[in-house]
């Protein structure tokens, strides 16, 4: 890459970052991360939410349905939608109160380059791949802890998109932390770690929106790399297999792979 390139590069992202920076007083409110938490997980759900009330009255998008004939009953939104604020309210907001607290509040001026933010980003998601799959191994492996911990986010055998956050408070808690404690420890820019982590509650709400849209990041990204809904939908219906949140390596790796062929029925 050239000079003027590099220069090029290296400024694009000011802009945001400027705009961003100038909200350091909303940005620094203990109220900002918990916020910031919920109103992402909702308005990355909203979309698919408003597909699962169209259902067959909009046919161009109710045939990419993983289950056409299973429908979101109100109350079962209602339930989703409580547990999330309950454990947003009760659990998430003291620990980010806590993590603040502990955290020296970076003066950053500089916005990162495209290329840093890109490469924090996937480092991140690999990162955070591998540790959810460690900790989801772990849950499933030990009869007391998936009974005890896990078994909450299994009550959805059919995912839709609230099931994302539909957990334990352990569940949300350990995860949560995960994905705040990676950018921190690799020592990211805030902008890389806020891409990050929309990234994260996108994806993880893509994984459980029952949908396998051709515009899904992984029927764009090519190769497989990504599982996405239809990869975790068969999670929720066989339990041992597909436990990697994201990319389909570590289940690959491990032997615990199955692919899921188009209606989830398991391919051969
Ligand atoms: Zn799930
Ligand atoms: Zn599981």
């Amino acid at each position: 890459m050239n000079g003027s390139c590099q220069y090029a590069e290296d400024l694009l992202l000011q802009p945001i970052w400027d705009k961003l920076h100038s909200h350091q007083d909303m940005l620094a409110s203990p109220f900002f991360p918990v916020l910031f938490s919920f109103s992402a997980n909702l308005l990355a759900c909203a979309p698919y939410l408003l597909l699962d009330t169209m259902g067959p009255r909009w046919p161009f998008f109710h045939r990419y349905k993983l289950k056409p004939s299973h429908s979101i009953r109100p109350d079962t939104v209602l339930r989703s939608l409580s547990k999330i604020y309950y454990n947003h309210a009760l659990f998430i907001f003291p620990v980010t109160l806590l993590c603040r607290g502990l955290r020296l509040e970076r003066q950053m001026l500089q916005a990162p380059s495209i290329s840093q933010l890109l490469t924090d980003v996937i480092v991140c998601l690999l990162l955070f791949d591998l540790l959810f799959f460690l900790w989801h191994l772990l849950h499933h492996q030990a009869p007391l802890l998936y009974r005890w911990l896990h078994s909450l986010h299994h009550q959805h055998a059919s995912t839709y998109s609230l099931s994302a956050q539909y957990a334990s408070a352990w569940e949300i808690l350990s995860l949560q932390l995960l994905a705040v404690s990676i950018p921190h420890l690799l020592s990211c820019h805030p902008l890389s770690e806020m891409t990050f982590f929309l990234l994260n509650v996108w994806l993880s709400v893509e994984d459980h929106c029952g949908y396998d849209l051709p515009w899904s990041a992984h029927n764009i990204i090519p190769l497989g790399i990504l599982g996405g809904a239809p990869f975790h939908d068969l999670h929720h219906q066989k339990h041992r297999c597909n436990y990697a949140p994201y990319f389909t390596h570590l289940d690959k790796l491990f032997g615990t792979y199955r692919k899921p062929a188009r209606g989830n029925s398991v391919a051969a």
